[in-house]
């Protein structure tokens, strides 16, 4: 299996739908301390509530239904991304479903730390892997980039 090593320092992209992102915003003031000495990236209206709220520097991509999403799913791709905590609204549907759904399945291609509900995320945030370094098995794609597809 490739790996990826999660250092000390991590990554954790935060993403919250609109009714959600109270819910996300109330995480966020219980564990400000903890991420505070990581590096915070979420899409544009997320990331503007949080830096409001907690007054910590978050990179910003662009707005989930404008393009976020896809971009933060690139940087999973990438490697770039350690940790996700995305809550989604499972009460609405969302302009941009189709880009909600390949940012959680890239998600799920490269094993990410990923939390979509607070309880999953309280638990995340509290692992001993968060003050350490921790190894990330990547699945091994080579069948599937070896396969035959010539007749
Ligand atoms: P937003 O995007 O943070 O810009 O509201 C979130 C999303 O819907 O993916």
């Amino acid at each position: 299996m490739k790996g990826k090593t999660l250092e000390t320092t991590k990554t954790i992209a935060l993403v919250a739908h609109d009714h959600k992102k109270d819910e996300l915003i109330t995480w966020v003031k219980k564990h400000k301390d903890i991420l505070s000495q990581h590096k915070l990236i979420a899409t544009g209206t997320t990331g503007k509530l949080i830096e409001n709220h907690l007054g910590v520097e978050v990179k910003r991509v662009m707005s989930g239904p404008l393009g976020g999403d896809q971009q933060l799913g690139a940087m999973i791709a990438e490697g770039e991304i350690d940790i996700v905590i995305f809550f989604w609204d499972p009460m609405e549907a969302q302009p941009h479903d189709s880009d909600v759904k390949a940012f959680l399945r890239l998600c799920v291609v490269w094993n990410t730390v990923m939390a979509c509900d607070s309880s999953t995320a309280d638990f995340i945030i509290s692992s001993p892997f968060m003050g350490t370094n921790y190894q990330v098995e990547a699945p091994d794609y080579s069948n599937y980039l070896n396969r035959n597809v010539q007749k």
